[in-house]
């Protein structure tokens, strides 16, 4: 049973204790506008000052078609305005193979296979949401310092301004990135597997027009992904996440622009046309990490703190999202349930709808990072091989784009 949606900007609450969000980033923003349209009282408390974007470097995040549909839910997507960048074509190539597959809009029927949006644009249209939701309060910059357990849900330790105070929360909803201490200082352990790569990001200026087509290239040190961005000031911009290992990334971070760039065109090939310019550079150690227990009475983890992934299909925030909106759903149904929203079983709940679309895609990612990344002579042939039966069987083709623009979220609202 679906709760009823409440008006965002009007302010009609449910329940005395609020639903308190640990981290404002995009997960965080994003489930605090999901749980207001049911009415819930939400306050969100973020380290940083204003709604994160996960630091504002030069991230830019590929949405799917479904992620684009639950932001047009939210009332976030149109205020995006030209802001997203639609994918048109993917072209995926092995670096020391000639040919490839390419992957067109219109042969799977869909005005885009995806969006590319630059976080601190995204960042920015939520924040702005949120300031205007009357149900959402946004404490920022303020910490929650501890976390403890108790009948009616959690208490939580705030510091704003150099002073400390307490709030109790129904639900405690962690989306506090991927070292999470709050929920390792309540005893939830991770498990890590460190890819022993770092993702080199910058956006680059490209001499022609990059006509919407995402670039995937596997190389042996691993997978080099260019989105396409929008114009701006007449320069053709795109995306650049260069998976390289650690000490080779750093050293590129570093390396003047004149010596990195025939470094990154020798890489890439013709395939994207010439690359006349590199921004500002950030590196990012890439790992699977997944903490031991998402839910507990009171307690839901999100993004990152549920789950941090590595960006080669680019899933990481998408997941999230559908995590999310998911989460909201079974609070919107507790309503009806006469439930608290920190009910056991209604968290239990959520975790079963999303469980086999985490478990999906938390595979899918890893399996992608360990075919396509390495140099050995079996690798190497089957990806030929996986290149040449994508390129062939159309069936295929059409399951590899459903997984990258995936989940059509049937959003039952
Ligand atoms: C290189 C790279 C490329 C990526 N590309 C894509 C892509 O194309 N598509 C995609 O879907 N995903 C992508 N991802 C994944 C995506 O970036 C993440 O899934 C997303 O940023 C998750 O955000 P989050 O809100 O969970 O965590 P974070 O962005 O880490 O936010 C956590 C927030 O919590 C705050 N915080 C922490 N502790 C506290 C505390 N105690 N009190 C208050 N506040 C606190 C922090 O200040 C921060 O703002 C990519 C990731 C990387 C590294």
């Amino acid at each position: 049973m679906a709760g009823r949606h409440i008006d965002m900007t009007r302010g009609e609450t449910q329940g005395e204790r609020p639903i308190v969000v640990v981290g404002g980033g995009l997960a965080g923003a994003s489930f605090a506008l999901g749980a207001a349209r049911f009415g819930y009282r939400v306050v969100v408390v973020e380290a940083r000052a204003g709604a994160s974007d996960g630091g504002f470097d030069a991230r830019s995040t590929a949405l799917s078609w479904g992620a684009r549909r639950i932001f047009e839910s939210l009332g976030v997507w149109e205020r995006l305005g030209a802001g997203p960048c639609p994918i048109l074509r993917i072209e995926v190539t092995d670096r020391g193979h000639l040919g490839g597959v390419s992957f067109d809009h219109r042969e799977q029927g869909l005005d885009a296979l995806g969006y590319v949006v630059e976080n601190h644009a995204l960042a920015k249209v939520l924040q702005g949401r949120i300031a205007a939701c009357g149900a959402i309060e946004f404490l920022a910059p303020a910490d929650v310092t501890a976390a403890r357990p108790i009948a009616e849900g959690m208490e939580l330790t705030l510091r704003q301004g150099g002073s400390g105070r307490r709030l109790t929360a129904a639900l405690t909803v962690l989306a506090d990135g991927g070292r999470s201490p709050i929920a390792a200082s309540l005893g939830i352990s991770r498990r890590r597997k460190p890819y022993g790569q770092h993702a080199l990001v910058a956006n680059i200026a490209l001499e022609t027009s990059h006509r919407n087509t995402a670039h995937e290239r596997f190389t042996p040190h691993g997978p080099l992904a260019v989105l396409p961005l929008p114009v701006a000031d007449g320069v053709h911009r795109a995306s650049l996440v260069w998976t390289l290992p650690g000490a080779v990334a750093e050293q590129y971070a570093a390396l003047p622009e004149d010596l990195l760039l025939p470094r990154l065109q020798g890489e890439f090939g013709p395939g994207m046309g010439r690359v006349t310019a590199i921004g500002r550079r950030v590196c990012f150690p890439l790992q699977l990490s997944q903490a031991s227990e998402q839910v507990r009475p009171g307690l839901a983890l999100l993004g990152n703190a549920a789950h941090t992934l590595h960006p080669v299909a680019g899933q990481g925030f998408n997941l999230a999202l559908r995590d999310a909106m998911a989460l909201a759903e079974a609070l919107g149904d507790a309503i009806g349930q006469g439930r608290s929203p920190g009910d056991l079983a209604v968290l239990q709940d959520y975790l079963e709808r999303q469980e086999f679309d985490q478990d999906r895609t938390v595979f899918l990612t890893d399996l992608l990072v360990r075919l396509f990344s390495g140099q050995s002579a079996a690798k190497a042939a089957f990806r030929k091989l996986g290149l040449l039966a994508l390129d062939l069987l159309p069936p295929l083709r059409t399951q590899f784009v459903s997984n990258v623009t995936q989940q059509q979220h049937a959003l039952r609202r």
